[in-house]
């Protein structure tokens, strides 16, 4: 079966043999503080800080999952308002989650279609209070993204930037400086089996997490941070999901040579969907905010289940729609871990199909 899933998403190939060798080498029997992991730890965040091309100054954590990023966020960088720019599902439930330990969080939601770039002004002033601003840089449910810039975010320099890169990371570049926090699930570009999570924190988030001193909780960032300093973790953690992000990573291409193959394979689906005949769209009209990594497509609900099923029927496992597009759209993954034989194999199905 092959899987253009979102998210859980095709795992790389070779995961089953590392797999085996994370067994036969008998680390996942090893405690948790003890050397060898405390290497392993280290050497995967330097992997991190290399292939990602993360600067040296930001600082890595392995969590259990995004969402629980969102409540790090809320719990210990966050007194009393967070700001929350969104315009789908995931980052709805962020501020969603986030008001429910943070009343005073406030949400602003733009539309599909519409550039955050041109909304800066409002987005400015409606946020100056903020502690925390919180923009979701790829909204999975919907396919778009947003290009992150703290200038146009910010009006107030104090203001941190929190950036929900769950299903761009490791797929495209960013401009790290322009985040303060980011964060992702390795289950995404990845492609690796769900069950943890990365953050990334800033020296300014971390001087802000000093102040807020929230010290409450077994996943307070202070506390987190203070293990990761000794390459440790505050709980016990995934060892297999860490030990197989290493081998990925020492495998997988630096990520700007990554990201230019995902942002043209994006523009080949983008194109392939335009100038098809097909009697679908695409979800997302304007193409400057177009994901890079989930390619939404909008068609009758009809038309949708006979896609869904004939694909399944050739062995190829679609998105289904996520929230308010649950019933009349399908979501591509365009995630690294998927190859251009599969592509080729499901744009063939897709004209089979509709053709
Ligand atoms: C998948 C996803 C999440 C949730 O990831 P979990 O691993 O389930 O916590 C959050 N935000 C975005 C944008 C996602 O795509």
């Amino acid at each position: 079966m092959i899987t253009f899933y979102p998210g859980p998403s095709k795992v790389y190939s070779q995961i089953g043999d590392y797999m085996q060798d994370a067994f036969k080498s008998g680390i996942l029997s090893v405690n948790h503080r003890s050397p060898e992991c405390v290497e392993m730890v280290r050497n995967t965040i330097n992997l991190l800080h290399k292939k990602l091309d993360i600067p040296a100054d930001y600082s890595v954590y392995f969590i259990s999952s995004a969402t629980e990023a969102w409540e790090i966020i809320a719990q210990s960088l966050v007194k009393e308002n967070s700001f929350h720019v969104y315009n789908g599902a995931f980052g709805k439930k962020w501020f969603e989650y986030t008001q429910k330990l943070i009343p005073g969080a406030k949400g602003y939601a733009f539309g599909l279609n519409e550039n955050l770039a041109n909304l800066s002004a409002e987005i400015r002033s409606a946020g100056s209070e903020a502690e925390v601003i919180c923009i979701t840089q790829n909204e999975t449910s919907n396919g778009t993204q947003v290009l992150v810039n703290r200038q146009k975010i910010a009006q107030n320099q104090e203001s941190l930037i929190a950036v929900d890169a769950t299903s761009s990371m490791a797929g495209i570049t960013f401009d790290w400086t322009q985040g303060d926090i980011w964060f992702t699930s390795v289950q995404k570009c990845l492609g690796l089996p769900a069950g943890a999570g990365i953050m990334i924190c800033s020296p300014k988030a971390l001087k802000k997490a000093e102040e807020t001193g929230e010290n409450k909780h077994y996943n307070s960032l202070l506390f987190i941070h203070e293990n990761f300093a000794k390459f440790q973790t505050h709980y016990t953690p995934n060892v297999l999901n860490i030990y197989l992000l290493n081998r990925v990573l020492e495998e997988i291409q630096e990520i700007s040579y990554i990201s230019d193959k995902i942002r043209k394979q994006a523009d080949d689906w983008y194109s392939f969907f335009e100038n098809s005949s097909f009697k679908t769209s695409l979800l997302v009209e304007n193409n400057t905010v177009r994901s890079d990594t989930v390619i939404a497509v909008k068609g009758d609900e009809e038309l949708i289940k006979t896609i869904k099923n004939q694909s399944k029927t050739a062995g190829i496992t679609l998105g289904n729609g996520y929230g308010d597009w649950k019933n009349n759209t399908f979501r591509i993954a365009n995630f690294p871990a998927i190859d251009l034989l599969e592509i080729e194999k499901l744009k063939n199905t897709l004209v089979q199909i509709l053709g």
